[in-house]
C-alpha cells in the first residue's frame, strides 16, 4: 500500500514540475524582451533547425517533396503572428497565393495553415474575413486546402466566426479545434451541424483553469471523447476529421473505434509537425491512413518554437547542448 502511495505521489510530482516548466516557458513565448534577442542567439538557431527545415519556403518544398515516397503529404503554414500593420497582411495573403501554385508545381498537394492574427485579425476583422476568403478562393483554384489555426482562447470566437464565414461559400476550408478547452464539446456541436473540416489538437497556449483542462490526463481523456463523438459525423459523410497529434496511442485507439464504425481508414487523418515522430507518420501512411506533416518555416519563428519547448520541456536539454557546442 505503502509503494503504491509511493508512486501516485512521484507522478504527481512529475506533473507539477511538468505544468510548472510549460508554464515558465509558455511565459517566455510571450516575453517581448526575450521575443527581440532569442533569435539572434545561434544555439537557439541551430537548436530551431530541428523543428523547420530552414527559413525560406523553398526548404519546405523540398522537405515535403522529400516526404512524397514515405505516402506523407504536407501543410505548408509560414509562422507569425499578432501582426499590427494590413500591409504585412497583404504580403502573407500574396505569399501563400505563390506558395499554393508552387506546392502545386511541385507535384505536392497544395494544403496551408493560416493563423488569423497573422491575417489582421487584431487590426480589422472585416480586413481578416477577406484576406482569408481570398486564400479560400486560390486554395480551391489550385485544388488544394485552407486550414485556419486556432490562436489563444481570447480569439476562439472570433476565428470560428471567420471559419464559418469563409466555409458558407468554400469547401476546401478546415478549423482547428483544441481538446483543452471546456467549450470545444459545444464547439464540435456547432460546428458539424453542417458540413464541416475540423483538425482536433490537445492546444498549445497558456490557458487559465476556468477555461481549459490543466491535467494532461483530462485534456487526452477530452480528446478521445471528442473524436469518437466527431467519427460518428464522419461517418455520415458530413466531416473531415484529421487528428492534429503525435500521440500514437490515442491515434490508435480512435482508429479502432472508427474501424468498428465501419469508417475507411483513410478518412481516419492524421497531422503531425515537422521533426516530431516522422517515423510513426510514415507507419501511419502505411497502414492506410492519409497522413501529413506540417512544415512550418519563416524568420518569426520565436514564439512558435517555444510553445514547442513547453510541449515537451525535455526539449530545452537539446536547446542547452547546441549552447555548450
Ligand atoms: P502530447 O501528449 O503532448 O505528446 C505526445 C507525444 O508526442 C509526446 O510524448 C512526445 O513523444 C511527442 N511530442 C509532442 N510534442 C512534442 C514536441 N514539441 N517535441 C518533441 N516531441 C513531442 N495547437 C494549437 O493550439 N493551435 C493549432 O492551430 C495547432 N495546430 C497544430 C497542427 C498540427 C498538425 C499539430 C500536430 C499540432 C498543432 N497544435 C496546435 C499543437 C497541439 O495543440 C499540441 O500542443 C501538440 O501537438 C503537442 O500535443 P500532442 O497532441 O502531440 O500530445
Amino acid at each position: 500500500m505503502q509503494v503504491k502511495w509511493a508512486s501516485h505521489h512521484r507522478q504527481g510530482t512529475g506533473e507539477l514540475t511538468f505544468l510548472a516548466m510549460r508554464g515558465l516557458l509558455l511565459w517566455c513565448a510571450s516575453n517581448p524582451w526575450l521575443a527581440t534577442h532569442v533569435p539572434t542567439w545561434g544555439f537557439v538557431r541551430r537548436a530551431v533547425r530541428r523543428f523547420m527545415p530552414g527559413e525560406d519556403v523553398d526548404t519546405a518544398l523540398e522537405a515535403a517533396v522529400e516526404f512524397k515516397p514515405k505516402g506523407i503529404g504536407a501543410v505548408f503554414t509560414r509562422l507569425g503572428e499578432n501582426i499590427i500593420d494590413l500591409g504585412e497582411a497583404a504580403s502573407v495573403v500574396e505569399h501563400y497565393e505563390s506558395v499554393l501554385d508552387a506546392a502545386r508545381a511541385a507535384g505536392v498537394n497544395p494544403e496551408i495553415s493560416v493563423k488569423p492574427t497573422q491575417l489582421g485579425l487584431d487590426i480589422d476583422a472585416a480586413a481578416a474575413l477577406a484576406n482569408l476568403n481570398r486564400l479560400a478562393d486560390a486554395a480551391a483554384k489550385a485544388k488544394g486546402f485552407m486550414w485556419i489555426d486556432m490562436e489563444g482562447s481570447a480569439y476562439t470566437d472570433a476565428t470560428l466566426d471567420l471559419y464559418s464565414k469563409v466555409r458558407w461559400k468554400h469547401s476546401e476550408v478546415g478549423v482547428c479545434l483544441q481538446a483543452y478547452l471546456h467549450r470545444t464539446a459545444k464547439d464540435v456541436g456547432r460546428l458539424t451541424q453542417t458540413s464541416a473540416a475540423i483538425r482536433l489538437v490537445k492546444g498549445a497556449y497558456a490557458e487559465p483553469a476556468d477555461r481549459a483542462f490543466t491535467a494532461k490526463r483530462d485534456v487526452d481523456a477530452n480528446y478521445l471523447a471528442l473524436a469518437v463523438v466527431m467519427l460518428t459525423e464522419v461517418k455520415r459523410g458530413k466531416l473531415r476529421l484529421v487528428l492534429g497529434t503525435h500521440d500514437v496511442k490515442l491515434v490508435r485507439w480512435i482508429a479502432q473505434f472508427g474501424l468498428a464504425l465501419g469508417i475507411e481508414r483513410e478518412q481516419i487523418e492524421v497531422a503531425m509537425l515537422y521533426g516530431i515522430r516522422t517515423d510513426e507518420l510514415a507507419r501511419l501512411a502505411a497502414e492506410g491512413h492519409r497522413v501529413v506533416d506540417l512544415i512550418a518555416y519563416g524568420s518569426a519563428w520565436y514564439p512558435w518554437y517555444v510553445r514547442r519547448l513547453a510541449e515537451r520541456p525535455a526539449n530545452v536539454l537539446f536547446v542547452a547542448r547546441q549552447m555548450l557546442g
